[in-house]
């Protein structure tokens, strides 16, 4: 029976209840307003709005992990474009462009131009910033685009812009509240939907892909600026169109909702709700704007007295949160219903893997062709050499092993032939072409696969997701196929492929489980998986023996031994002696990143360089 015609737990999937939770939301947007009061149905209004910029923040910092305190100001672009295009007279405009006055749908193109230009700019300046400065730098583009507004003449200052119209559509006025609640509750849900079509596709694997770190997601080939630009202009869109919204909800606009502060409530709301969590978006928002009535309502009748209040008390509860959050308490509750929700299959309905195109596949170079070549790698790290003129070379059909003891070099040499890492003297040839310099993922799509010493998956992705991220480079469908579900086809190619090359390591069973629920041993043979799905012509595994059983030990031998059948070269890290002389076909010795010995495993065995290295040898 051919592996993809399992019937297949890998088919079952955590977030498939989100997809449900979507349809049971329709009727309720659709009947609420019949039993809301006026006043609630306003801030139910608020809180949609708001939910759009957070839900853009979810995509943002909770599944890509960068942080943005700028969101507000995207809100503002939209908003202040609405107010500008809905005031305007037609003799305001150009000839020609005269028809466009006063439409609230050239008002929302135009904000979306608007802010894809802003976010386009500042995401690229901004997003190759690491650590905090990517924060800082929001803030400071936040605070820029907010004075920004108070500074433009036509946008009246500080005073805003008010009389904005009703918003028409085709026709229809909205101006009553429970209309404008199910336009924003409407494209709410059309969001959601977006974010979580993006979040199950290739493009979305990418972005999560992130937060394993840059180096593991651009060896599986992942372009991860390019991931995290598709996030900003994402999370940058959502705000856009919720500042239209806004505008016509309000009628009125000015500097003050646009604010850093606002930049900061929103990256709370995000935080309430369980960053991460695409309902989280609406219930992050809800909170933190009931929360803020409240206690405006509730805080002068305490104090006696008008003021702020609110805002120093909403402070410190933010604090307390945060305490609370770092403890993990969101996470946990977020967990609990988790494992309450039923597991629903994602499988497009009616497909059967079995009958999925299966992804093209490269032809291996021909056995005995030299595959990678290195000439006098040297690696240097300050007074430090890690590597010391280095050269070997191996062949299709081949099995070559790294030995030496630990701190010898070996996994430096690994990140230099994959370009994690660039020598600082010395060439590598990889498929006749010199790749030192080059970005990993330049080599991942000539064939050149690896894993890691220290494994590095993602833990809370089921261990066919991160397996199908190998697959990365053999799809090529986009962002936009994705939100729209076009992406089908190619989804189901990449996810039986992953289904295949699990099954061939032997962990077919486990296809559902979280990765991070694997034994470490179990782990490393997962990342063989992810190497394998990028159809390599070339794998290099550190230490994939380390912590696995003897039976385990013996699967995996047989699996690369059966991969060298089918031509693969592989270059192995092992300490287990007997592993590596009973499988390599070569064994090159490394000890303070000098090649002390090269040879068949025989030779190295009974090499006294060897022996003397390894303090009595390896017998
Ligand atoms: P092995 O994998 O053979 O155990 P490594 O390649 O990890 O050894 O390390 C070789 C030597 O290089 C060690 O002394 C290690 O401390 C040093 N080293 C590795 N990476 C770096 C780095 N990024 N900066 C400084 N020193 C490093
Ligand atoms: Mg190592």
């Amino acid at each position: 029976m051919s592996p993809l015609a399992l019937p297949h737990r890998a088919r079952t999937f955590l977030r498939a209840p989100a997809r449900w939770s979507v349809v049971a939301a329709i009727p309720i947007v659709a009947l609420l307003p019949l039993v809301l009061t006026d006043y609630q149905v306003t801030l139910a209004d608020n809180i949609g709005i708001a939910a759009l910029v957070t839900l853009g923040l979810v995509l943002l910092t909770g599944v890509g992990g960068m942080t943005s305190f700028g969101q507000a100001a995207f809100v503002g672009i939209g908003a202040y474009s609405a107010a500008v295009m809905a005031t305007f007279q037609p003799a305001d405009l150009p000839f020609g462009l005269s028809f466009f006055a006063g439409s609230p749908i050239a008002g929302l193109v135009l904000g979306l131009v608007i802010t894809l230009s802003v976010a386009g700019i500042l995401g690229a300046i901004t997003l190759r910033l690491s650590g905090h400065y990517l924060p800082l730098g929001t803030i400071a583009w936040g605070l820029s685009l907010y004075y920004l507004f108070g500074t433009i003449e036509a946008f009246g200052g500080h005073t805003g812009i008010s009389g904005i119209p009703a918003l028409s559509l085709f026709g229809i006025t909205l101006d009553r509240g429970e209309e404008l609640f199910r336009l924003i509750w409407g494209v709410v849900i059309v969001a959601v939907i977006v974010t979580l079509n993006l979040l199950d596709s290739r493009p979305g694997r990418a972005i999560r892909a992130l937060r394993g770190g840059q180096i593991m997601a651009e060896s599986m080939g992942v372009d991860t600026f390019r991931a995290k630009m598709t996030a900003f202009l994402t999370a940058a869109v959502f705000a856009s169109i919720a500042g239209w919204l806004y505008a016509h909800t309000q009628r009125f606009v000015a500097p003050a909702p646009f604010s850093l502060q606002a930049g900061i409530d929103y990256m709370f709301m995000a935080l309430i709700g369980g960053v991460g969590q695409v309902w989280g978006a609406v219930v992050g928002a809800a909170t933190v704007v009931m929360l803020k009535e409240w206690l405006q309502d509730l805080l002068p009748h305490l104090l006696g007295r008008v003021g702020n209040f609110e805002q120093i008390v909403f402070g410190l509860l933010i604090v307390v949160v945060m305490r609370e959050m770092s403890s993990g308490l969101t996470g946990r509750l977020v967990e609990a219903v988790r494992a309450r929700l039923p597991r629903v299959s994602i499988a497009p309905a009616g497909a059967d893997l079995a009958a999925v195109e299966p992804l093209p596949r490269c032809p291996m170079p021909p056995r005995g062709t030299t595959i990678l070549e290195a000439r006098g790698v040297t690696r240097r790290f300050g007074g430090l050499v890690a590597n010391d003129d280095l050269s070997f070379s191996v062949a299709a059909g081949e099995i070559l092993a790294v030995i030496g003891p630990n701190g010898a070099g070996k996994s430096t040499l690994f990140n230099q032939l994959s370009c994690v890492d660039a020598p600082t003297s010395g060439e590598i040839v990889f498929r006749d072409r010199r790749i030192d310099g080059l970005p990993s993922r330049e080599v991942a799509k000539d064939g050149l696969a690896r894993t890691f010493q220290h494994v590095k998956l993602l833990p809370t992705m089921s261990a066919l997701e991160n397996v199908a991220l190998g697959a990365h480079l053999r799809g090529s469908d986009g962002i936009a196929a994705a939100m729209l579900r076009l992406d089908r086809a190619e989804e189901a190619s990449l996810l039986a492929e992953a289904e295949r090359q699990l099954t061939r390591v032997g962990l077919g069973e486990y296809a559902a489980a979280e990765a991070g629920s694997l034994a470490l041993g179990q782990q490393r043979i997962l990342e063989i998986a992810r190497a394998l799905a990028s159809d390599p012509c070339l794998l290099l595994l550190d230490e994939p023996a380390a912590g696995l059983r003897f039976r385990e030990k013996e699967a995996l031998a047989e699996l690369l031994g059966r991969l060298r059948a089918e031509g693969m070269a592989i270059v192995l890290v092992e300490h287990d002696m007997d592993f590596v002389m009973e499988l390599a076909d070569r064994v090159l010795v490394v000890d303070f990143g000098r090649q002390i010995a090269e040879g068949l495993p025989a030779e190295i065995q009974s090499n006294p360089a060897v022996l003397e290295a390894y303090l009595g040898g390896v017998e």
